[in-house]
């Protein structure tokens, strides 16, 4: 079995592709895991994944199959990834944040608010014998520079590797969360800069990758182990090929980079999945690497494939379909995290008796 969920989401048609081109859909449901997909040369293509949410799919149903045994984990110390990838507009930021993460209608409310409601409750519930401690970390990878979405004078985080804790975001900034209000509090400030920071540079965030990092320490009170999962979820760059946007000067250096990224994920799971063992570039792009516990073994990783489901978007569609397939193809088992880190014991707050120093997310 693959240690990566593959699912498939298509949002409704828009206006714009109703206006335009009708109302012509490409695809035919079969069950809830297969549909036939018509491709450009009107050829009818079968695809298969985890699970496949179609047009009236409710955010819910996304969070409760891709999401909630990933969060589950976390909370146990297994480190989990969530990815949405697919072109500008195919549904991957609606996915994840719904639409808007403070006072969001509770049907819209995306992975993000669903996943912070989620590890709380597995926290609450959990043995009073173990103190749990949150924290949350926001980058946006733009032009292969990582930039801290909570300080945005750090706009050259660097990504380290460190024994205990894998993959690691040298520098940036924690956030200590003590409960669902102020995650989402959080939440909200790291998107609110990143579009003060795109619009300072001029840039869309579509051309940019976003990252969450949400870092769960667990300590036993019995025999003072203390444990962390990782959970990372990253709102990916639309995949779309530049040659189409026409885009010349900075937004083709841009779409460039972004391609680098993209294509250099393309070529670590082309790597994993063909089995020879070989060298695999995690270091490539700032992307890989900090997917490199994700898609090297020591996570559970589900991807979200975003996709319209109209016959205009057809190839773009197409290619995200692919992607997936091609993920699905990776075969590394998770690891349960037997590190002692106990450097962030100064984070060890108790979350469910709501005791917190201070948090920065007022
Ligand atoms: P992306 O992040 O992939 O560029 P968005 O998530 O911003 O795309 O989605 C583009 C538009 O489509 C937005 O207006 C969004 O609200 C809408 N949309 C996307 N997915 C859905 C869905 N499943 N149901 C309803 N509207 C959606
Ligand atoms: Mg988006």
């Amino acid at each position: 079995m693959s240690n990566v969920t593959v699912c498939v989401r298509f949002r409704p048609l828009s206006l714009k592709e109703k206006k335009v081109h009708g109302d012509s859909v490409c695809i035919t449901c079969l069950d809830r895991e297969s549909f036939i997909f018509k491709d450009e040369k009107e050829e009818d293509l079968p695809f298969c994944f985890d699970r496949v949410f179609y047009q009236d799919s409710a955010q819910a149903d996304v969070y409760e199959f891709l999401a909630l045994p990933i969060v589950q984990d976390t909370v146990k110390a297994i480190n989990g990834t969530i990815i949405t990838y697919g072109q500008t507009g195919a549904g991957k930021t609606y996915s994840m944040e719904g639409l808007g993460i403070l006072d969001c209608d509770e049907n819209k409310k995306g992975l993000l608010p669903r996943v912070v409601d989620g590890l709380f409750q597995c926290i609450n519930s959990s043995p009073e014998d173990i103190k749990y401690a949150v924290k949350l970390s926001m980058v946006e990878i733009y032009m292969e520079k990582v930039r801290d979405l909570f300080d945005l004078s750090k706009d050259n985080v660097q990504i380290k590797e460190n024994k205990s804790q894998g993959i690691i975001l040298s520098g940036a900034s924690e956030m200590p969360i003590l409960n669902t209000e102020e995650a989402l509090k959080c939440l909200s400030r790291g998107i609110s800069n990143r579009a003060v920071g795109e619009t300072q540079m001029n840039v869309s965030s579509s051309r940019s990758h976003c990252v969450y990092v949400f870092s769960v320490q667990r300590e036993s009170a019995i025999d003072k182990r203390v444990k962390t999962g990782k959970l990372i979820l990253v709102d990916l760059a639309g995949s779309e090929k530049v040659e189409k946007t026409g885009a010349e000067g900075k937004v083709l250096e841009e779409a460039k980079n972004i391609n680098k990224s993209l294509s250099s994920l393309g070529n670590v799971i082309n790597a994993l999945t063909n089995g020879r063992g070989n060298h695999i570039p995690y270091r490539d792009s700032k992307l890989t690497r900090i997917l490199q516990d994700a898609l090297g073994g020591n996570s559970r990783t589900a991807l979200l494939c975003c996709c319209s489901p109209s016959s205009s978007n057809a190839s773009e569609s197409l290619s995200t379909l692919r992607f997936g397939t091609r993920t699905k193809l990776i075969k590394t088992p998770p690891r349960t995290n037997t590190n002692d880190a106990n450097d962030g014991k100064a984070f060890l707050l108790q979350v469910g008796d709501h005791q917190i120093e201070n948090s920065s997310c007022e």
